[in-house]
């Protein structure tokens, strides 16, 4: 399974949570930070995630993070 696969799985269990790079590269023990990175602007660059200057939902930091974009409009019908 590819990294970005896996990314956008554990985006869409925080049910549209936001999660920054280095949460998501704890999240999976074999996943490395950049790898984490790339997987996270690959899934922003086909419209499967956005990233936004905001507060990681996971560890509370302000910094970049991802969050999935299929939880949104689901949520609010
Ligand atoms: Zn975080």
């Amino acid at each position: 399974m590819s990294s970005s696969v896996r990314v956008e799985a554990y985006l869409e269990s925080l049910g549209g949570a936001a999660a920054c790079d280095r949460c998501i590269s704890d999240a999976f023990a074999a996943l490395a930070p950049w790898s984490a990175n790339l997987a996270a602007r690959r899934l922003a660059c086909i419209d499967a995630a956005e990233r936004a200057r905001e507060r990681c939902g996971s560890c509370g930091a302000k910094m970049l993070v991802t969050r999935t974009r299929q939880a949104v409009p689901q949520a609010h019908r």
